[in-house]
């Protein structure tokens, strides 16, 4: 996906901080943090929103989900708590058309969100 900004991160083709690689996922700190502790889990595969999921995603699915927690450890938010959260689409406050895991923690953290 040419133009796709996480893509780009993919590619190694913009300067950004990776917390975590392996051959299938990639994690890095957003750039616009909404908690002290706000990364991003993507795959290395270009998948636009949740809706495109095909069935064929469950191990990938679950390695961001499982390396959310890792990190969450790693960053010292583990046992104090912290939140996931796939955003899809334009009601789910989707703005990055490839799809993300969001990590957030470090502080307390409003239910339901905005
Ligand atoms: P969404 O709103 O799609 O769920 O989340 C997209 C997230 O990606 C936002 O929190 C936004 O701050 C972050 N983001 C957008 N562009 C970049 C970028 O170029 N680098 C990084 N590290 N994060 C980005
Ligand atoms: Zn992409």
């Amino acid at each position: 996906m040419e133009n796709c900004i996480f893509c780009k991160i993919i590619r190694k083709e913009t300067k950004t901080d990776i917390l975590y690689e392996n051959n299938n996922i990639l994690a890095f700190r957003d750039i616009n943090p909404q908690a002290p502790v706000h990364i991003l889990l993507i795959p290395k595969t270009h998948i636009s929103t949740l809706n495109d999921l095909t069935g064929e995603e469950r191990e990938l699915i679950g390695d961001l989900i499982l390396n959310a927690s890792r990190l969450a450890e790693q960053e010292g938010i583990a046992k104090e708590g912290y939140r996931t959260g796939f955003n899809c689409n334009e009601a789910g406050g989707q703005t990055v058309y490839h799809i993300h895991l969001h990590l957030l923690g470090g502080r307390k953290l409003g239910w339901p969100p905005g």
